[in-house]
């Protein structure tokens, strides 16, 4: 049964369109059940309908026609309570509805479990039979199990069919507006056209692409296929002495593959069609393999696997002939793929880059966090965009809600012009308080710093106003190598960072790598990563890597005194005492050779609960601590901030994040210790109205959150937020909690940054 759920599975998520796939399961289904029928009904929204959209065993022409309101009928009924109904008789329930069109009166018993995706019903699955007799334990269990994993896979294939294709008749179909739903990844909003990367050895992710000359495509495509049969006629003729024919039998196979027209006719034809030979032949490889994985035989089925092979021969011969990157990229960039990396970014001239989206990832990816340097909108972790398809479409990117729209209809694309339009504005406005002090009316400064981790970073978070650095993660430069950085190299980059702030305070976070921030050279395999071995824990297993790092922050520093220390994942006093002992020994030895140099303020990032508990003792060990509520949020919640599934679920302005940080503050304040907050939570503008009224003494953010933050402290008395903030605390939503902080914005008159944060 795995077996046949698993195959089920991979045809639907192959599939082209929606279409494609309801038909798949409705057949596989009805095969693997032994029913005489199995359905498919979606759920129209806009009609607030139930659509037979697939059937084998009801009359096909009933598809499309048999439509019932959402609270008639029985599909309505497994749709409302969204569990299994499993009826021996469905004639005779009284909420039968009987569409003659369908021929359905033969059957009676009736099976119906609900297609859920993301919470939100998206159809119903149904089977039916003759007899009048329930379904067994085990048949409403396949069911409910084939519908809870055909969920994804639906979302998907409605997506990529919602996206119009290269010929004609897809472009005239009605297109699907909803947008796609990622994690914001860069705040702003882009509008432009769609470049997809993707990676060279991997078929999947080429994407379709319109070509004008079709003839001289099918011409480079034979080129290719006659490149592939010789190097596979030179591999027959070496292995000829080696291989007794038998096991020669693959080539032959391979070469008879190309000889025969199946995949090279296929090819050809999607390429007349208007597809470029790449897509072409990504989209013929995938329909064959479905063929192959359809097949019962384990050992034909197994046989896909030389037909995939096959489609990547011919296609690094194509590629290899084919610029990988586009001669010119359009005016307004999106930049698109499964993993968008660091390197495909900065290969877009700056100009023509508006945004990035990428299928992988999350907001603390190493590309997210350039593209905040950069001032680029970004949407992550966007599972159900099918890469694919995409390329040479209008695209907006909406960075502060994670949603992504293909394809737009007029109406959506003209609010988002608004939108634009009115950041715009926002950002004249905004660009007006550079210079001004971040001081609230009733005169308390609360300097606002900048998050930073690349030198990229540097000029931007000088150009927003920031009075410092407030988190430097010294984790990028080592990410960007290919091994450990010396202590000479990593001396100059903390050199440049600390000389282009001084006077103004730097804060150096020693190595905070592991969990999610993986090192190429310093691979860790962990079932539970953010659990494991990450942070200080390393640094304190390493000291031969710790001590290079705290000397070559050391001699950074020298002459100029701006430099602060801090301490990642700290979750004991003993993991603070180790740190300060490593610390006083490599100052102590730098004295001793000679180096002129102090020693930094030290701080404690406060960022596991553990930590909640003893801030005190921690407060009272070092000069300040910083609440780096990325993660404080993340092991309160128990809500792995990377993961898509449950990005609904992680929310900084939760009750119990907001108590947290009370008890945090008013622990460092009975130990006359300052503290501040370097989390994303302090660039949001609603929260950053709790922290004042906490008495916060320092925030640090993305450069491109700082503006809108000082215009929050410049309006807030701390007496007016203090307020605010005993009331917020009475609330038990953190929707509620987000809705209260947004009128007060409102009512402040700093509506804007409530419309562009939406
Ligand atoms: C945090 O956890 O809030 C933080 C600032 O550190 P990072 O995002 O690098 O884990
Ligand atoms: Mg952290």
């Amino acid at each position: 049964m795995l077996d046949t759920l698993r195959r089920i599975i991979q045809e639907v998520t192959g599939a082209r369109d929606l279409d494609q796939a309801l038909d798949v399961i409705v057949t596989r289904v009805k095969k693997a059940m032994d029913v005489d029928v199995c359905s498919v009904y979606m759920v129209d929204r806009e009609h607030r309908q139930h659509v037979l959209m697939a059937t084998d065993g009801l009359n096909a022409k009933a598809v499309g026609m048999v439509r019932m309101k959402d609270n008639a009928g029985l599909i309505s009924l497994v749709g409302t309570r969204e569990e299994p109904v499993n009826l021996a008789d469905a004639p005779g329930h009284p909420q039968y509805l009987y569409f003659p069109e369908s021929g359905e009166e033969q059957f009676h018993s009736f099976l119906g479990v609900p297609i859920i995706h993301h919470r939100q019903l998206q159809g119903v699955l149904v089977v039916q039979r003759h007899a009048k007799k329930k379904f067994s334990e085990d048949s409403v269990t396949f069911l409910v199990t084939i519908a809870a994993q055909l969920a994804g896979a639906i979302a998907h294939a409605e997506a990529s069919g919602g996206i119009s294709g290269l010929t004609k008749e897809s472009k005239n179909r009605k297109r699907n507006v909803a947008p796609l739903q990622g994690q914001p990844g860069s705040p702003g909003v882009a509008i432009g056209t769609a470049v997809a990367r993707f990676q060279i050895a991997d078929l999947d992710s080429i994407p379709d692409r319109a070509v004008e000359d079709t003839r001289a495509e099918v011409t480079l495509f034979k080129k290719a296929v006659n490149g592939v049969r010789k190097d596979i006629q030179s591999m027959l003729s070496r292995m000829n002495e080696i291989l007794p024919t038998e096991d020669r039998a693959l080539f032959d196979a391979y070469l008879l593959m190309l000889e025969g027209s199946a995949i090279t006719g296929d090819v050809v034809k999607r390429i007349k069609n208007g597809n470029w030979a790449p897509g072409a032949l990504r989209e013929t490889i995938a329909e064959h393999l479905r063929a192959f994985d359809a097949m019962e035989d384990t050992y034909l089925r197994e046989r896909g696997e030389d037909v995939r092979d096959l489609g990547r021969r011919i296609l690094s011969r194509l590629i290899s002939d084919e610029p990988q990157t586009p001669k010119k990229y359009p005016l307004r960039t999106i930049l698109v793929g499964e993993e968008i990396t660091a390197s495909m970014l900065a290969e877009v001239p700056v100009k023509r880059l508006a945004g990035v989206i990428s299928v992988r990832g999350s907001s603390t990816s190493h590309v997210a966090i350039l593209a905040r340097a950069m001032g680029v909108s970004a949407v992550m972790g966007i599972e159900d965009l099918p890469v694919s398809r995409v390329d040479g479409h209008k695209i907006i990117v909406d960075g502060y809600t994670g949603r992504v729209y293909v394809d737009p209809p007029r109406g959506v694309r003209e609010e988002f012009r608004h939108l634009l339009r009115e950041e715009e504005e926002l950002s004249r406005e905004l660009h007006e308080l550079r210079d001004l002090p971040a001081v609230t009316p009733d005169n308390i400064g609360i300097p606002l710093y900048v998050n930073s981790g690349l030198l990229a970073d540097v000029s931007p978070s000088r150009r927003s106003g920031a009075e410092g650095i407030g988190l430097y993660r010294t984790e990028f430069p080592f990410m960007v190598r290919d091994r450990f950085p010396g202590e000479e190299e990593q001396f100059k980059i903390y050199r440049q960072v600390l000389k282009s702030f001084s006077p103004a305070p730097v804060t150096l976070r020693t190595l905070d790598v592991g969990g999610d921030k993986a090192l190429p050279y310093f691979p860790i395999e962990e079932d539970n990563p953010f659990l494991g071995w990450r942070g200080i824990r390393i640094s304190l297993d390493h000291p031969e890597i710790f001590l290079v790092q705290l000397r070559a922050m050391l001699r950074a520093s020298a002459g100029l005194g701006n430099m602060n220390l801090l301490l990642p994942m700290i979750s004991s006093v003993a993991e603070v005492d180790d740190a300060l002992r490593l610390l006083r020994r490599a100052y102590h030895e730098l004295i001793d050779s000679g180096v002129s140099i102090s020693m930094p303020r030290v701080g404690v990032m406060i960022e596991v609960p553990s930590a909640v508990y003893q801030v005190r003792e921690l407060a009272r060990r070092v000069n300040f601590l910083s609440v780096g509520t990325n993660d404080l949020t993340q092991y309160l919640l128990a809500v792995d901030r990377n993961n898509a599934r449950v990005a609904s679920l992680y929310d900084a302005l939760h009750p119990a994040v907001i108590r947290a940080l009370q008890q945090i503050v008013d622990g460092a304040r009975a130990e006359k210790t300052p503290v501040s907050v370097c989390g994303e939570m302090a660039g949001d503008p609603a929260a950053a109205i709790l922290l004042l009224g906490m008495g916060i003494d320092n925030l640090s953010m993305s450069a491109a959150n700082l503006p809108r933050v000082k215009w929050v402290i410049r309006s807030f008395t701390r007496r007016r937020a203090r307020s605010l903030l005993k009331e917020a605390l009475t609330f038990e939503y953190a929707h509620s909690v987000r809705n209260f902080l947004n009128a007060a914005l409102e009512d402040a008159g700093l509506g804007g940054l409530v419309r562009a944060g939406r």
